[in-house]
């Protein structure tokens, strides 16, 4: 059994509450939410950091930004704004070594993130 919760998740053996699945990716809601809409994406195979994508990734990474922006339509985010973030390696505040895009709206976001 993988020790990764976010590779636990995508094999169906920790629940979350998932809003979009296909192949290669996943969206749950962040269980601990830091705006009235906060979803995670994934890749559901295990990769660490965005420091391990190279340019073989393209077409999953053109997948995971097509994936972004239909939720955030779902979600009623596309007239008002969104955020959408990466955290990498511990100074960037990544607390899940999985990749993972916050996608972050339904009210003001502040600049610069703390
Ligand atoms: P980061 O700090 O960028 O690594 O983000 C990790 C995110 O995963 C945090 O916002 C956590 O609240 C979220 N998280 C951790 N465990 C779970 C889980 N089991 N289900 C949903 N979200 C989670
Ligand atoms: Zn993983």
């Amino acid at each position: 059994m993988s020790e990764c919760i976010f590779c636990r998740i995508a094999a169906g053996e920790l629940s979350a509450d998932i809003v979009h699945e296909d192949d290669q990716v996943l969206v749950f809601k962040d269980i601990t939410p830091q705006a009235p809409i906060h979803l995670l994406l994934i890749p559901k195979r295990h990769v660490s950091t965005l420091l391990e994508l190279t340019e073989e990734d393209g077409e999953l990474l053109t997948h995971v930004f097509t994936v972004i922006r239909k939720v955030a339509v779902e979600y009623g985010l596309s007239k008002k704004g969104f955020r959408t973030v990466i955290n990498t390696g511990d100074e960037g505040g990544q607390t899940v070594g999985h990749l993972h895009f916050h996608l972050l709206g339904g009210r003001h976001m502040q600049w610069p993130p703390g």
